[in-house]
C-alpha cells in the first residue's frame, strides 16, 4: 500500500472562471496535501462572459464552503428559475424551460402522461400551470423555500465572480503568479508537461497541469495536440457579441433567449446592470449586422463596449491527456444557450478531486475514466442543445431551414421519436437534464406526443379532477405567498445596500 505521499504540485494555467473555480475547490478540499499555483495574465484578461448558471452551482458553493449571501452580494447576483425561449418554435411564440419539476410523477410514468390524460378529460390548462418555478418566474417572485422546494441557480457578474473565487482560493492557500506564459516545456522522455515558461524567462514546474487558458488551449492543444471534434454541423453558431447595459427595471428571476433569423440573443438581469449578447452564425449574418441588431434591441444605455467573440462549437478529443487536464473553454464549447459551460467546469473540477493521483504516477485508468465521464456529459448536453434548433417550425430564413434539415446524432433522434410516439423520456445514467427539462423543451418546440401511458387512465374522473386540481391550486397558493424577487434579493444579498453601509 502506498503511504509516502508528498504534496503534489498543481499548476493552473489561466485565471478566468475556470481557473479560479478550479483553484477555489482544490484549495478548499485538498488543503496542504497540494502545492497550488495559478498563473494568469492581466494583459490578456478573461473572456468576460458566462453570467447565467444552472442549479448544480448551488451544490458547488456548498462543497467549497461558499456563503451564498456573500457570494451573491459580491457578484451582484440575482436568482434564476429558468430560461424563457422566445421565437424558437415560430416567430412570436414563447415557452419556458424551468428548473425543478412539473406536477407529480408516478414511478412508472412522468407527469406529462397525467397532464395529457387531463387535457382529454376536462383539464385544458397548460403544462406550465403545474410548475412552481415557472409560475414564480412569470410572477417575478422568489424565496428560498424549506426542503429545496424551489430549484434555482444564479445570474452573476462574471468578472466579479472570478475576483470573488480568487479571494477564497488565496485564503485557502493557492498562490497567484501574474505574467504571460510564452511557451510550454515538455519532458523529453515522458512527453509530459514539465513547466510553463514565462515571458520573464521564469519556469513554473508542476506534477499536474490544469489548462484553463480559455479558447487558446495553450497546454492541451498548443503543446499536446489532442485534437478537437468540430460540432458546427450540429451547432452552427460561431460568433457572439456581448454588451452590458444599465438596468431599466427591477431584475427578473430568469434569463431570456430570443431567437432571430440567424441565431439568438440573451438578456441576463443582474442587481446592478443587465448582460446582453447576440449569438449567430457568420454564414448568415455579418459582424456589423449582428452588432447593429444587438445595439438597436437592447434596453437601457450601454455601459461597456461591445465584445466580439469567435468560437467553433465542439469538444477537445481528450479532456485529460498525460499530466494535463483541460477545464473550461480550453476543453470545448457548445454555445451558451442552456448555460452549461460553468456547469461543465464544475463537473470537471469535482472529478479531478475525486481522481486526484496518489503518488508520482498518474493512473491511465483514472485518465480513461475522466475522459469517458466528461465526454459523455458533453455528448448529452450537445444533444439537448441541438434539440432547440432541429425541432422548430421556423422556415423563414436560410439559417432556420438549415437547422430543420440537418442530420442529428442517433441518440437525439431516438429521444425525439420516442417522445413523439409515446410521451416517454428516459434519463440516461447521470445525465444533467432531467425528464422535466426534455419534456418542457420538446413541448415548447412543438412536439405533441401521439399517446400517453395507460397508467394515467387508471384514475377515475373524480380522482383525476382532485389530483390535477390540487396540484394547480398548490402552485397558485405558493406563488401568491412568495415575496417579489427584487425585494428578496435586496434583503438577502443586496449589493447596493452593502456598499451604502
Ligand atoms: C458568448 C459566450 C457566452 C457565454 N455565456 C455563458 C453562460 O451564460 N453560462 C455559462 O455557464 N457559460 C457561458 N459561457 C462560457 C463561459 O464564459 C466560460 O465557460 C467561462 O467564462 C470560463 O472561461 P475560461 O476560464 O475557460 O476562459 P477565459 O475567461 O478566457 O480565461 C482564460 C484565462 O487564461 C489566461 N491566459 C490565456 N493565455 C495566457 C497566457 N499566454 N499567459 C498567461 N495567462 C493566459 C487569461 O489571462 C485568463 O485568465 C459563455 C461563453 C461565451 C463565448
Amino acid at each position: 500500500m502506498k503511504t509516502d505521499y508528498k504534496p503534489r504540485r498543481i499548476v493552473i494555467a489561466g485565471g478566468g472562471t475556470a481557473g479560479w473555480m478550479t483553484a477555489a475547490a482544490l484549495a478548499k478540499t485538498l488543503g496542504r496535501t497540494i502545492e497550488l499555483t495559478l498563473v494568469e495574465s492581466d494583459v490578456i484578461g478573461t473572456v468576460g462572459v458566462g453570467e447565467s448558471t444552472i442549479p448544480p452551482l448551488v451544490k458547488y458553493n456548498q462543497l467549497t464552503g461558499i456563503d451564498e449571501a456573500e457570494f451573491m452580494r459580491e457578484t451582484n447576483a440575482t436568482f434564476k428559475l429558468g430560461i424563457e425561449f422566445e421565437n424558437w418554435k415560430v416567430d412570436g411564440e414563447k415557452y419556458f424551460h424551468s428548473f425543478g419539476a412539473t406536477g407529480r410523477d408516478h414511478w412508472s410514468a412522468g407527469f406529462q402522461h397525467f397532464w395529457m390524460h387531463g387535457l382529454a378529460n376536462g383539464h385544458p390548462q397548460s403544462f406550465d400551470d403545474y410548475c412552481l418555478e415557472l409560475q414564480a418566474a412569470y410572477a417575478n417572485k422568489f424565496a428560498i423555500l424549506p426542503d429545496n422546494r424551489m430549484n434555482y441557480a444564479y445570474q452573476l457578474d462574471a468578472t466579479a465572480y472570478a475576483r470573488f473565487l480568487r479571494r477564497k482560493a488565496e485564503a485557502d492557500g493557492a498562490r497567484r503568479h501574474e505574467g504571460k506564459i510564452s511557451r510550454i516545456e515538455l519532458d523529453g522522455e515522458s512527453g509530459n508537461i514539465a513547466a510553463l515558461v514565462m515571458e520573464s524567462g521564469e519556469r513554473i514546474e508542476g506534477d499536474l497541469f490544469i489548462d484553463c487558458t480559455g479558447f487558446r488551449a495553450m497546454l492541451i492543444e498548443g503543446a499536446l495536440h489532442v485534437g478537437y471534434d468540430d460540432w458546427s454541423h450540429y451547432l452552427p453558431n460561431d460568433r457572439a457579441i456581448a454588451v452590458q447595459t444599465e438596468s431599466v427595471r427591477e431584475p427578473i428571476p430568469y434569463t431570456r433567449a430570443i431567437a432571430h433569423e440567424a441565431g439568438w440573443q440573451w438578456r441576463i438581469p443582474l442587481q446592478h446592470r443587465q448582460g446582453n449578447g447576440i449569438v449567430y452564425c457568420s454564414r448568415y449574418m455579418s459582424e456589423d449586422e449582428a452588432e447593429e441588431r444587438l445595439l438597436s434591441t437592447v434596453e437601457g444605455k450601454t455601459c461597456s463596449t461591445p465584445n466580439r467573440i469567435r468560437f467553433v462549437t465542439g469538444a477537445r478529443r481528450k479532456q485529460w491527456y498525460r499530466n494535463c487536464v483541460a477545464v473550461g473553454l480550453s476543453s470545448g464549447f457548445m454555445e451558451p444557450l442552456e448555460s452549461t459551460s460553468i456547469h461543465l467546469i464544475q463537473r470537471a473540477v469535482l472529478r479531478i478531486i475525486r481522481m486526484m493521483p496518489f503518488g508520482d504516477e498518474i493512473s491511465t485508468r483514472d485518465i480513461a475514466e475522466f475522459n469517458e465521464q466528461q465526454l459523455t456529459d458533453m455528448d448529452q448536453i450537445r444533444d439537448f442543445l441541438v434539440l432547440h434548433y432541429k425541432v422548430t417550425e421556423r422556415r423563414d430564413s436560410p439559417y432556420w431551414r438549415q437547422c430543420a434539415d440537418m442530420e442529428i446524432p442517433d441518440s437525439l433522434a431516438q429521444k425525439i421519436e420516442l417522445f413523439r410516439e409515446t410521451g416517454r423520456v428516459f434519463r440516461k445514467n447521470d445525465e444533467l437534464f432531467a425528464e422535466n427539462s426534455w419534456v418542457q423543451v420538446m413541448l415548447g418546440q412543438g412536439i405533441t406526443p401521439q399517446a400517453y401511458h395507460p397508467v394515467a387512465t387508471k384514475m377515475s374522473q373524480q380522482e383525476l379532477d382532485h389530483f390535477l386540481g390540487t396540484l394547480r391550486d398548490g402552485v397558485k397558493r405558493t406563488v401568491a405567498g412568495l415575496p417579489e424577487h427584487h425585494a428578496f434579493v435586496k434583503r438577502y444579498c443586496g449589493a447596493q445596500q452593502a456598499e451604502a453601509a
